[in-house]
C-alpha cells in the first residue's frame, strides 16, 4: 500500500509528497516529530506534521538564513541560533573560519538526537568545537542577555506550538537588546501567499519594526514550504542589507553555495507588489 505525508498549506490546500520509507517517529514534551524518507526528496524532517526540511532542499532555506548576513558583516565573530536543532543553519556558520562562537538554544532536544541519527548531513557540525548547544526556550535564554552578539538567527517552528513566543514583541525587543551596536537578527518569516502565514508575516514584521531603525524582508523559492515562496526577515542597527553588501569580501572566501550568490543577494529584497503591499499595511 503507498504512504503519502499529506499536509495542510491551507483550508483548501494540501501538499503531498509519497513516503518510501518511515524512518522514525516520536513525541517529545514539545511536539511529535516524525523522519521519512522520499525517493524525490530524500530524508525529511517533520514536526507537528509540518515540513521543517527535506534534504533535497534545505540548502535553500539554510544559505539564505546565513550567507545574507554574513555577506553584509563578513567580521561576525559570535552568533546566537535560536530553534535550529537540525543543524542546518550551524553548519553553514560554520563554513566561517573568521566565527568564534556559535550558540545554539533549541528548546527539544529529541529533534536534535533524531536529526543526529538520520540527517547527518544538517548535524555534521554540530560537534565543532566553537558551538554550545543550550536545551532552552530561546525567550527565556535572551531575556538576560546584553550587547552580546553580533547575530542573531531565529531559525523556528511556525507562530504556533513551542514557536508562538520567537513571534513575540517581547522577544523582538529582548533579541535588539541581546545585539551590539551593529548587530543583525535574521528571522525566518513565514510566506505571505496563504492567510494563514501572511498574517503571522504581517504580525511579524510590523513587531520587528517597532525595535530596529532598519528592516528589510527577503525572499527565496523553498518548494516544499507552503506555496513554495519563503520570506526571511532582515534587521539591523546599522547595516542596510543591499547598500552595505560586502560583494567582493564575500566572494574572496570561495564558499561553494547552491543556492545563495551576491547578484541573487543584490535582487531577493525587490519583492512583488503584493508582499510590498502586505508590509505597508503592517
Ligand atoms: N527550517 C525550519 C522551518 O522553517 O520550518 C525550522 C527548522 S528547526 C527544526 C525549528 C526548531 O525550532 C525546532 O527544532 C523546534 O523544536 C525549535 N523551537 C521551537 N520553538 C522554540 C523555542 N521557543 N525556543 C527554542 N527552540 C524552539
Amino acid at each position: 500500500m503507498e504512504l503519502w505525508y499529506t499536509e495542510e498549506h491551507s483550508d483548501n490546500v494540501r501538499f503531498s509528497i509519497r513516503v518510501d520509507k518511515q524512518l522514525y517517529s516520536g513525541k517529545s514534551e514539545f511536539q511529535r516529530i516524525d523522519i521519512l524518507y522520499s525517493n524525490e526528496f530524500g530524508t525529511f524532517l517533520t514536526l507537528d506534521s509540518l515540513m521543517m526540511l527535506t534534504e533535497k532542499d534545505e540548502f535553500i532555506y539554510h544559505d539564505m538564513i546565513v550567507h545574507v548576513p554574513m555577506a553584509v558583516n563578513p567580521a561576525i565573530k559570535k552568533v546566537l541560533v535560536i530553534g535550529g536543532g537540525d543543524g542546518g543553519t550551524v553548519r553553514e556558520l560554520a563554513r566561517y573560519k573568521t566565527i568564534e562562537q556559535i550558540d545554539l538554544v533549541e528548546i527539544d532536544e529529541m529533534v536534535v538526537e533524531a536529526c543526529r541519527k538520520y540527517l547527518p548531513t544538517t548535524t555534521c557540525s554540530l560537534d565543532d568545537e566553537r558551538v554550545n548547544i543550550y536545551y532552552e526556550d530561546g525567550l527565556r535564554f535572551v531575556r538576560h542577555i546584553e550587547n552580546e552578539y553580533d547575530l542573531i538567527i531565529v531559525d523556528s517552528t511556525d507562530s504556533f506550538g513551542p514557536g508562538e513566543s520567537l513571534f513575540t514583541k517581547a522577544f523582538y525587543g529582548n533579541c535588539y537588546k541581546a545585539l551590539k551596536e551593529d548587530g543583525i537578527l535574521v528571522n525566518q518569516h513565514e510566506s505571505p501567499y496563504y492567510a494563514a502565514y501572511a498574517n503571522s508575516f504581517k504580525r511579524a514584521h510590523s513587531r520587528i519594526v517597532e525595535f530596529f531603525p532598519i528592516t528589510k524582508v527577503y525572499e527565496a523559492h523553498i518548494p516544499t514550504y507552503p506555496s513554495g515562496y519563503w520570506m526571511f526577515g532582515f534587521a539591523s542597527k546599522k547595516y542596510d542589507p543591499v547598500e552595505d553588501l560586502k560583494a567582493d569580501e564575500w566572494n574572496a572566501l570561495k564558499l561553494e553555495t547552491g543556492y545563495y550568490n551576491t547578484d541573487l543577494h543584490r535582487n531577493c529584497f525587490s519583492l512583488p507588489n503584493y508582499v510590498k503591499r502586505i508590509l505597508e499595511d503592517s
